[in-house]
């Protein structure tokens, strides 16, 4: 046992359907403006090659939970999204074995605090601050591959939708993602080694808006899981 100098953090970990084993996690990555209409509506065209950005693996948050409203925003957004998780490390993996890689995938918000996201934007900043903070990774429990609806087997369809309070936000269908998941594995294998345990957020569609302490917020994506997040009250930090 290795004898560290203060008690090291737990490893970050999410659920998985059906099962009381854990997937852990290592390592988040994220792809930024993968469905046109978003990508349009963030003022943006939809032809540009994927790209992506990161939050902590401990950003995870459970459904069912109350997490507290982020400091240092006043437009928090939600963006539901598919997530991979990856159970087979490789690097420059090529498009066509992708799916060898995949253990299984979940349904995921990947939150935005979007005004500090574009002020750093604007000034050529590190996203960081807008997308990397406590609690802004909420996952439902992942589904193995092998329990998945076998026409959704590379996730190339299947409804995408996220709802605040009741009232449907973003409606959308898998169909529409400007990369693939195989695309996806495949560009992100190109930059790091994908290791077994990382998850890949895919991107949102259109639809992304914003919400305060005390909304509801579900989501889900067919086939694939549901989420259900409580926003708290506005964090002191
Ligand atoms: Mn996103």
């Amino acid at each position: 046992m290795t004898d560290y100098v203060i008690s090291p953090y737990p490893r970050a970990s999410a659920a998985v359907m059906s099962s009381k084993q854990r997937f852990p996690v290592r390592r988040i990555f994220c792809v930024g403006r993968n469905y046109g209409a978003h990508a349009r509506e963030m003022g943006f065209s939809d032809k540009e090659p994927p790209f992506f950005f990161t939050k902590p693996a401990d950003a995870l948050a459970e459904t069912g939970a109350t997490i507290p409203y982020p400091p240092l925003t006043k437009d928090l957004h939600h963006e539901i999204e598919l997530v991979l998780a990856v159970g087979k490390s490789g690097a420059n993996i090529a498009a066509e074995d992708a799916m060898m890689h995949i253990w299984g995938a979940g349904v995921g918000i990947d939150f935005t605090r979007r005004d500090l996201q574009i002020a750093h934007r604007e000034k050529g900043r590190p996203w960081d601050w807008g997308k990397a903070f406590d609690h802004s990774a909420p996952l439902s429990p992942l589904i193995p591959l092998a329990d998945i609806p076998k026409a959704q087997a590379e996730f190339n369809t299947g409804r995408i939708w996220l709802s605040v309070n009741g009232e449907l936000r973003q409606d959308a269908d898998l169909s529409e993602l400007i990369w693939s998941v195989t695309d996806i594995i495949a560009f992100c294998s190109q930059s790091v080694r994908l290791q077994a345990g990382d998850l890949i957020f895919t991107g949102t569609p259109a639809g992304v808006s914003a919400v305060g302490p005390g909304d509801s917020l579900s989501g889900g994506v067919d086939g694939i899981g549901e989420i259900q997040i409580t926003l708290g009250e506005r964090e002191a930090v």
